[in-house]
């Protein structure tokens, strides 16, 4: 691929998500102009934009599931849909007048730095050409689809969808529809499908443990109330993200710590199910929090019906209009849906960000993901992550995550400025040390004991490569401030 000659920029943003958004309007907000935001989508919203199953909602009370600097007295639900976040983020657009500075359906295809101009060099699928003083890779942790490896995939006849690549004209009525996957997709998903569909196969693996989901309308009193009241919202988020904070212990220090939301679960599923035999097929054997705990009303009573099957088994192989399971049942199949979630523990594809010394990304991350402060990376200088390594959370807003790293970017901005800085680099100790320190962490974590297989380990090494073993808060200590001490530095005057 052959480049124009290059547009220069002081920061290039690769991402129109929570991350790239926040990023830009903290940019602006202290007076930086010269930056643009890439997505390769037709609109802003990064996964609220792509992901468009039927359902699709967040599990994050959506009050905590915003900017701080950007709260929304309109949230109709506690837990906002799909569409709502989205509008949120456009609005965020529009409040900002950010328009001019985001170029969608560009697609970054590489990132590669420049040792000898100290730049970043991006180039787009067309050839587009920029240069950057500092990237930011707001890529999101799950944006890159997994799909799985079964016999005889490629050869279903009938339609195949991702739940990530839902498409909205999908076709269920009066057709039999195979969904593969339980997790938080899945039962987002499953009971709009099984509305519509004249038979459905769920493909369950591993059941997971599910939750009620304190899910309520607010009113337009209660909206009122907050755009009057701002401290009120302010309040109402203090008291959400306090309460996530309390659940910590029970994932880092002891299980038993979750007793209370363990019998929860119980309850929920048993009063859902009635079938006690269905209802223990979908009884979870490892502890409460290993995986993702899901928030969900209408998924177990999904099963009460009678065109609705749970297939525990496993899955032999796929024929061209048949899912054939383990004991050698053919299951006929129209659609078949993939809610089999995302490549969490290889989030960069090989070539797109090259750093020093021609080191690409991906490939310095074949053991998996690793940075310092799931921020900078070594060997690849004037690079800023959101959403890097080690930086998901099982018990609160990811929102949270993002602002401290946003903020410790900006510090990190303001340092190069300051003292005519060129390039910061984390040093490789600094980057062993912050690795070191979260695997101690994790030795004895319900992520990495609690006795299941999760999209939070690394498939090959078995490190925990996503998940942040700590309070947000701890995070955000961590980030206050900018430690040039922890970097290479060049050009400083
Ligand atoms: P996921 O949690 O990774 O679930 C994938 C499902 O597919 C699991 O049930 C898995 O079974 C199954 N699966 C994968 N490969 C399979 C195979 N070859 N054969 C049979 N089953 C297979 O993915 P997800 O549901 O898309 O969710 C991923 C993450 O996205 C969540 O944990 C959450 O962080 C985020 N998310 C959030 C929301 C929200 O409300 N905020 C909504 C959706 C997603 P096993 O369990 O046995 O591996």
């Amino acid at each position: 691929m052959t480049c124009d000659e290059p547009t220069d920029l002081k920061v290039a943003i690769i991402g129109a998500g929570f991350g790239g958004l926040g990023a830009a309007i903290q940019l602006r907000q202290r007076g930086v102009e010269n930056f643009a935001v890439f997505d390769k989508a037709g609109g802003v919203g990064g996964t609220w934009w792509v992901n468009r199953y039927p359902g699709c909602a967040c599990d994050v009370p959506s009050r905590l599931y915003s900017f701080s600097f950007a709260p929304n007295p309109d949230w109709t639900r506690r837990y906002a849909p799909r569409a709502e976040i989205q509008a949120y983020l456009e609005a965020l657009v529009r409040q900002y007048r950010l328009n001019d500075r985001i170029r969608l359906r560009t697609e970054i295809t590489r990132a590669a730095w420049d040792e000898q101009q100290r730049r970043w060099h991006l180039c787009d699928a067309s050839g587009r050409q920029w240069r950057a003083h500092v990237l930011v890779a707001a890529l999101g942790g799950l944006s890159r689809p997994a799909w799985p490896d079964i016999p005889g995939l490629g050869d279903f006849a009938g339609e195949v969808v991702h739940s990530q690549q839902w498409q909205e004209d999908l076709k269920l009525s009066e057709r039999r529809v195979a969904v593969v996957g339980t997790g938080a997709s899945a039962v987002q998903l499953i009971p709009h499908v099984a509305r519509q569909a004249k038979r459905l196969d769920v493909y369950q693996r591993t059941p997971n443990w599910i939750i009620p989901r304190p899910d309520r309308a607010i009113g337009p009193r209660w909206r009122a109330l907050y755009r009057r009241l701002p401290w009120l919202q302010k309040l109402a988020r203090f008291g959400i993200w306090a309460v996530s904070e309390t659940r910590v212990p029970a994932f880092l220090l002891s299980n038993r710590l979750a007793a209370g939301h363990r019998l929860l679960a119980h309850w929920h599923r048993r009063r859902q199910i009635d079938a006690p035999d269905l209802a223990e097929q979908m009884r979870p054997d490892y502890d409460i929090g290993c995986k993702r705990v899901l928030l969900a009303n209408d998924y177990y009573p999904v099963f009460n019906q009678e065109h609705v099957e749970l297939v525990t088994g496993g899955i032999d192989r796929i024929e061209p209009d048949a899912v054939v399971d383990a004991d050698g049942r053919r299951r006929a199949t129209d659609v078949l849906v993939l809610a089999t979630g995302f490549k969490a523990t290889d989030p960069v594809p090989e070539g797109l960000i090259i750093g020093r010394n021609g080191q690409d990304l991906a490939a310095t991350w074949q053991a998996g993901p690793q940075a310092y402060k799931g921020t900078t990376v070594s060997g690849f200088p004037n690079l800023f992550m959101l959403l890097g390594p080690n930086t998901a959370l099982g018990h609160n807003s990811v929102v949270m995550m993002i602002e401290s790293q946003i903020r410790y970017l900006l510090e990190a901005m303001d340092h190069m400025d300051r003292r005519g800085v060129e390039t910061l680099e984390v040093r490789a100790g600094a980057q062993q040390q912050w690795n070191a320190m979260l695997a101690r962490r994790h030795r004895h974590s319900v992520w990495n004991t609690g006795g299941c297989r999760s999209w939070y380990l690394h498939p090959e090494s078995g490190r925990n490569t996503t998940i942040w073993p700590g309070y947000t808060l701890g995070f955000r200590w961590r980030l206050r401030r900018f430690d040039p001490e922890r970097y290479l530095v060049t050009g400083s005057a």
